[in-house]
């Protein structure tokens, strides 16, 4: 039976560089975002039998037809990964509150959709989770307070779901990049940032994407936050 991964956000940045990897070690993959062309050009680059699916993962009922269509042609999914996010970056006072449920319902809700979706398999046969946190929900920031509540509360519910899940032989675990160079943080000068970061630079998709797969593939670690950040928590 074919190993399946389903990443969340898969289509561009982190998500896709994880399943470049995945795809090379055997995978089959199904990658996932609101842009289905998108998506679609990133698994026909993959090079294998991988499938593109549209879903916006802050809605519910997105999340379960894209995982009943996963399993219909993929079969069941034991791997996943849930890079999907936004940041919509200001201060408090400033912050809609549209943006503050926006980037609730995409980074925190959707991950928690995703996961429970999975469960209906995983509880038969184990599985591995992935979710992208940020250093950010570990150390805070300014001008990044809701964006750091998602993250935050990310590694709160990863633990407690390892902690419920364990049993089943099912891992869930936590990724916390510092500044990667992806989209969103194009917009960024990195001048400004590196001098903070101990290694003195953005970091590259892949260098999360290594950490995403050893997580996914280590049968003896469950609910760890690994750091993957140049350094940056040393600093701020
Ligand atoms: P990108 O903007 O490069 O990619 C985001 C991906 O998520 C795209 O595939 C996008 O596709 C998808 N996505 C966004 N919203 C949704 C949604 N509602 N439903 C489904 N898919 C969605 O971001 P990064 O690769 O930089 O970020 C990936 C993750 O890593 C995010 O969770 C981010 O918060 C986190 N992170 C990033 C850091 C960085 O410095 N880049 C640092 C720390 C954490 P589409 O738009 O088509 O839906």
């Amino acid at each position: 039976m074919d190993k399946v991964c389903a990443v969340f956000g898969g289509s561009r940045g982190i998500g896709r560089a994880v399943a470049q990897l995945m795809a090379q070690k055997g995978y089959r993959l199904a990658i996932i975002s609101r842009n289905l062309e998108v998506a679609k050009a990133t698994a026909g680059e993959l090079g294998g039998n991988h499938l593109a699916f549209r879903c916006d993962v802050a809605k519910e009922q997105d999340v379960q037809s894209t995982f009943q269509e996963m399993e219909k042609h993929l079969g069941p999914v034991n791997f996943l990964v849930n890079a999907a996010g936004i940041n919509r970056d200001s201060l408090l006072v400033r912050t809609k509150t549209e943006d503050m449920i926006s980037q609730l319902h995409t980074n925190l809700l959707g991950s928690m959709l995703t996961c429970k979706a999975a469960m209906k398999t995983m509880i038969q046969q184990g599985g591995s989770i992935v979710n992208v946190g940020s250093i950010i929900g570990l150390k805070g920031n300014v001008g990044q307070s809701a964006y750091s509540a998602t993250k935050g509360g990310l590694v709160g519910f990863s633990r407690s779901l390892a902690k419920e899940v364990a049993r089943k032989k099912i891992r869930v675990n936590v990724v916390a990049p510092g500044f990667i160079r992806t989209d969103m943080t194009r917009h960024l000068k990195e001048e400004h940032f590196k001098k903070n970061i101990p290694l003195g630079r953005f970091g590259e998709t892949l260098e999360v994407a290594h950490a995403v797969v050893f997580l996914l593939e280590s049968p003896y670690i469950t609910g760890h936050v690994l750091i993957v950040d140049g350094g940056l928590q040393l600093t701020v």
